[in-house]
């Protein structure tokens, strides 16, 4: 099976294509034109991963919180995140780069505070 995306390393945004086998393992990839290119294709073509965001439930508020990914989650994982950060709920305060839910959904990835909040 062929695949194309666009590069988002650089401006340049070149069009990288991949051959995959049935199991979905790379068997040719074309197009980029440096390394940042080759192993974003590489991780896009296999396991993509992409930054979340969301608004969380404070304790005592009407006002929620917003929170992130510490780092890219995998793509396939992103509703489980969602879900697991609905039923979730912060107790203040919060400061802007505290973990707020660790290891969500028993991913390596923590769910970190945005900003601060007393
Ligand atoms: S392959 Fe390299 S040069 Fe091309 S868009 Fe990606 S980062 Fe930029």
């Amino acid at each position: 099976m062929k695949k194309e995306i666009t590069c988002i390393g650089c401006p340049m945004g070149c069009r990288i294509s991949a051959v995959l086998d049935e199991n979905g393992k790379i068997v040719s990839l074309e197009g980029y034109t440096c390394n940042v290119g080759k192993k974003y294709a590489q991780e896009e073509f296999t396991v993509p991963k992409r930054m979340v965001t969301a608004l969380v439930r404070v304790h005592g508020q009407n006002r929620p919180l917003s929170v992130k990914t510490a780092k890219p989650i995998e793509k396939s994982r992103i509703f489980d995140c969602l879900k697991q950060l609905e039923s979730c709920t912060v107790i203040l305060p919060v400061h802007a780069g505290d973990v707020v839910v660790p290891h969500v959904c028993g991913t390596d990835v923590d769910i970190v505070a945005t900003r601060e909040m007393y």
